[in-house]
Parts: structure tokens; C-alpha cells; sequence
């Protein structure tokens, strides 16, 4: 008989280390095997040797580790993967009815923006915005009878911050479920159900992941509900499942996300005080400086660091901040996020004209580098325009 070795007492970040002490119950293997297998063989009986193990569009074995890892993570009672973030968060906007009433924010992951924008049209929801930059927005936006209040906290790309114990309570009150898209904060930094929240959604693409190489999403709940089997029914019929090797490399990744992500986000705190610093910059975003709008919220529900994520707005305009990002060696421009590479984005051209962002805004992910190189690239290409 395999041990049970995971300690609960222990430091979360110990227990996700050893992806909660893995041990394979035949072979003792202490990483877990990849299950291929679309389907599954019944016995004499006709019953599934591992209940609801079937079809792999319903349920793959490889999901168990990732998954309890997720819920874990978040202080959660379950966890799903999905094929991407987006696959997850939308699969929380298709479990609700035609006619709700949804509360999003105005400034948050672009492609979601505008997916839930054209899904509440066609699916006939009632879509009320408040503005992530004024926090008092959210009491008028908060309406009785809300069903659904989305907060993504520090929210892309300007980092504005939300309050989520005030969001949890407001939603509560109002008889609405708070889901907090907290890609971009990591359970490192943040655990949206301890201050309230009902559903959290990740990109597991960035920064769980880590590397850059695996599309995925993951929904992790306060309880299973059923608003949470609809989305388990949602993932399974709708198909938008994780790949195996995906779900793999996940459980893989995670097991580093404290060393990666306390590193980076000590880095982007050390860059952002000395871009503050730099004449050519004419504004910084960052939760973790002390004169950031959302500071003293980010103070109150952010620990080990305020993220790997900040902005900074160019002097000199768009061609400036181009000019910049093209001077850059060890930022890649790429689009992403919180993989172990630095990179940078000028996210102005990636979303085009009726994009709310300045066209002077850089929007940095830090990785694993030095900070001081990383520090002193970004210097060198600021100090190079004229
Ligand atoms: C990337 C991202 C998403 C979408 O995730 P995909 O895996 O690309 O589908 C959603 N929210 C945030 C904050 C993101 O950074």
C-alpha cells in the first residue's frame, strides 16, 4: 500500500514541491504517469475499473494531479483544467441563463473584453461595466438580482487594483457569485477564495505554467455547487478539454511557481522604482510602488510580493515607446506573460484602435533574470532616445 505522505500542515509551497507528495500507488513512481488513452476498457461486470474514468473528453487521469495542485493552490474545494484560459473563463459565462445580469470591468484581459462583450449580445445577458480605476463604481454597478461579478486584480495592462473582500461582499449581498480572473496575481500573491471569491480562474498559460510552452486554463471553486456542475457539464460536452501532455507539463511547472514567481516579482518591484527614477519615463504602474492608486488595497490582500507584471508610459509618445521596445536585448516583444523569460509588449498595437490603453505604454513580464541586467537593459535603450 502506497503511503499518503501529503502533510497538510506543512508550507503550501513544500506540499505543491512534491506535487502533494506524488507516489504512484503501482509502481511508487514519484512523478505521475501521462494517460493517452481516449478510452477505457469495462470489466465482467460492466462497470469502469475507475469510476467515471471512460472517454477522455469527460475525464482524464492525468487532470488528478494538476488538479487537486489548483485546488490546493487556491484554498478551493475542486479544481478543472481546461484547453486554455479562455476556455475557462468562458465556460463560467456559458453556464449562466439568457437574461442575467453580469458585472465586468472596463479595463481587463483584452480578448475577453471583447469576447464577453459579443457573447452577452448573442447570448442575451445584461453586461454593467465599472471602471477598474474608481473603486466606488462597483457599489452602483453591484445591482440586486446581479448573477455573476467578474473582477480580474491587478487588472491588464494598467494594474488597477480591486478590493476583493469588498467585491466578495458587495456581490454577496447583491445574491451575485464573485469570479476573479487572478492570472496575473498567482496564488503566491493572492488567494481570492480566503477573502471571499467563489470561482477563480487562471490562465494556466503564464505564470503556473511558467515556460511558456502549454496552452491552459483552470476554474477552481469555494464548493461544489450548481453553478459548478454546469461548468463541469460545460468542459465535458462543450470539449474544451486540456490535452494530457498539457495537463503533464502543468503538474511539472507548477511544482516551481513560488521560486519562479517570488523572483520575478522581487525583480519587478526593483525595476519599477528604477524606471520610476529614469527622466524618460513619465508614469510607472506597479500595485507594489507606494504612490500607485491601488497600493494601499494591494498592501491589504497581496503577500510575498506584488506580482511579476508593470507598465510604464514613454515620454515622447508612441514612437518613443517603440523605439524602446526595439532597443530592448533581453525583453523578447512578444505577447504572454509569466513565463521564466522577460518580455515586453506595446500592447497599443496588439489591440488596435479601440484600445483604452495609452500608445506610450510598455507593459513588461519579468522573468527569472538577474534584475540588474534586466535593469540595466532597460536603461540602455531609455537613455538611448533623444
Ligand atoms: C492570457 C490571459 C488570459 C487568456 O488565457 P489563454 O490561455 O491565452 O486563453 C486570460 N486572462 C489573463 C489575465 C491572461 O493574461
Amino acid at each position: 500500500m502506497a503511503k499518503d505522505t501529503d502533510d497538510h500542515d506543512a508550507a503550501l509551497e513544500s506540499r505543491i514541491a512534491s506535487g502533494l507528495h506524488f507516489a504512484d500507488k503501482e509502481t511508487g513512481a514519484v512523478i505521475p504517469p501521462i494517460h493517452l488513452a481516449t478510452t477505457y476498457a469495462r470489466d465482467t461486470d460492466y462497470a469502469l475499473p475507475d469510476p467515471g474514468v471512460g472517454y477522455s473528453r469527460d475525464q482524464n487521469p492525468t487532470y488528478r494531479v494538476p488538479e487537486r495542485m489548483l485546488a490546493a493552490l487556491e484554498a478551493g474545494a475542486d479544481a478543472l483544467l481546461f484547453a486554455s484560459g479562455m476556455a475557462a473563463a468562458t465556460a463560467v459565462f456559458r453556464a449562466l441563463t439568457p437574461g442575467d445580469r453580469i458585472v465586468v470591468p472596463d479595463v481587463m484581459y483584452w480578448g475577453l473584453r471583447h469576447w464577453i462583450k459579443t457573447f452577452a449580445e448573442t447570448w442575451g445577458l445584461e453586461r454593467v461595466t465599472y471602471t477598474t480605476a474608481d473603486p466606488d463604481s462597483l457599489v452602483a454597478a453591484i445591482t440586486p438580482g446581479t448573477r455573476l461579478v467578474w473582477v480580474e486584480t491587478p487588472s491588464n495592462p494598467l494594474w488597477d487594483t480591486t478590493d476583493l473582500a469588498r467585491a466578495a461582499e458587495l456581490a454577496h449581498a447583491a445574491g451575485a457569485l464573485l469570479a476573479v480572473d487572478s492570472t496575473v496575481a498567482t496564488p503566491v500573491h493572492t488567494q481570492p477564495i480566503r477573502l471571499g471569491a467563489d470561482i477563480v480562474m487562471h490562465a494556466a498559460t503564464k505564470a503556473l505554467n511558467g515556460h511558456s510552452d502549454v496552452l491552459a486554463g483552470a476554474l477552481v471553486c469555494r464548493e461544489r455547487n450548481d453553478f459548478w456542475a454546469r461548468i463541469a457539464t460545460e468542459r465535458g460536452e462543450g470539449g474544451a478539454v486540456c490535452g494530457a501532455f498539457e495537463a503533464w507539463l502543468l503538474q511539472r511547472g507548477m511544482r516551481t511557481l513560488f521560486l519562479r514567481q517570488r523572483r520575478a516579482s522581487d525583480s519587478a518591484q526593483a525595476i519599477a522604482e528604477a524606471l520610476q527614477a529614469h527622466p524618460k519615463v513619465e508614469r510607472v504602474r506597479y500595485p507594489g510602488l507606494v504612490d500607485d492608486p491601488g497600493h494601499s488595497v494591494a498592501a491589504k490582500q497581496m503577500h510575498d510580493g506584488f506580482g511579476s507584471m508593470l507598465s510604464f508610459m514613454v515620454r515622447g509618445g508612441r514612437d518613443a515607446a517603440l523605439a524602446v521596445a526595439g532597443r530592448l536585448r533581453l525583453f523578447a516583444s512578444a505577447t504572454s506573460l509569466g513565463g521564466v523569460e522577460s518580455l515586453v509588449e506595446h500592447r497599443a498595437t496588439i489591440e488596435g484602435p479601440d484600445s483604452p490603453i495609452p500608445d506610450n505604454l510598455l507593459r513588461l513580464s519579468v522573468g527569472i533574470e538577474v534584475s540588474d541586467d534586466l535593469i540595466a537593459d532597460l536603461t540602455q535603450a531609455l537613455d538611448a532616445l533623444d
